[in-house]
């Protein structure tokens, strides 16, 4: 048998009635088969998206340091909603001598925090600026030197903010979204130049000066509330032995803790770059 002869006989096999493929004779037998298929496909994927959804919120503090800012915010929004609630923030560092203490602490609490790191001391080290945002907690800037931005020029804030920018970027990949201005110092120029939200505080737990844990639980207990921003000091070793007395007494009144961004979430607040934000109460 010749080649063409070959070909020509498989496409008399091919054309020749009652010689079709299973499929074609499964189609015409039972019609509703493929739309079947397509629907029980379709069932299994809903099912695996809901089991894996389920199981996230079933247990979501555990999956959230390893998750996404995104489905962090929204997962804590969810458990968090109506609660009382307060954002512990940590200035001036990190320190290589306290903040690895402090984070150590805080994953052991299972609190997330906001640091307001310093360009400078971030760049010294970064592995700690990385580990903090790894654990949960959120990076923002303290500016790069912590001058005093009102007793500078603008040219000098310009350069202050825009090294800081570098050095967040460079260590974390992006840049910071949220901003306090050294001694909380700023007017509207600087907050322009700045262009982020600008995050003070509500709570001055004064960690600095009163370098005593009695002294700083009674400043903040007397002055806590829903919606604070406590503010504190990561790079003295007094204030990061008082954080574990701090956690159980906070939530020993029914205190929840988030970061920044989340009390702003949970709070359904939208942050305008620039402005001043110093609580978020309900
Ligand atoms: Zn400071």
């Amino acid at each position: 048998m010749s080649m063409s002869d070959k070909l020509s006989s498989r496409k008399n096999i091919k054309k020749s009635p009652g010689k079709t493929s299973f499929f074609h004779r499964l189609d015409v037998r039972f019609p509703w088969l493929k739309l079947a298929a397509v629907c029980l496909l379709g069932f299994i994927a809903i099912i695996d998206l809901l089991d894996l959804t389920v199981s996230k919120l079933s247990d979501p503090y555990d999956k959230i340091r390893i998750a996404p800012m995104s489905y962090h915010v929204r997962v804590t929004k969810r458990v968090l909603e109506g609660k009382m609630l307060v954002a512990l923030t940590f200035d001036d560092g990190p320190s290589s001598a306290t903040t690895p203490k402090l984070l150590d602490i805080l994953y052991t609490e299972d609190v997330p925090a906001t640091f307001f790191m310093l360009g400078n001391m971030a760049r010294n080290n970064p592995d700690i600026v990385r580990r903090a945002e790894s654990e949960g907690h959120v990076v923002a800037s303290h500016t790069m030197y912590h001058q005093n931005l009102i007793r500078i020029s603008t040219a000098a804030v310009r350069s202050d903010i825009n090294e800081a920018s570098t050095v967040f970027k460079d260590i974390l990949g992006h840049l910071p979204t949220l901003t306090r201005p050294p001694y909380g110092n700023f007017n509207s120029t600087i907050g322009s130049i700045i262009g982020t939200p600008l995050i003070l505080w509500s709570v001055d737990t004064l960690d600095w000066k009163n370098k005593s844990t009695d002294a700083i639980m009674e400043t903040t207990l007397s002055q806590v509330h829903d919606g604070a921003i406590i503010l504190m000091h990561d790079i003295h070793p007094t204030t990061v032995e008082t954080v574990p007395t701090l956690i159980s007494a906070l939530r020993g009144l029914g205190y929840e803790f988030v970061t920044v961004p989340e009390l702003v979430e949970i709070r359904g607040k939208k942050l305008t770059s620039g402005a001043a934000y110093y609580n978020f109460r309900p």
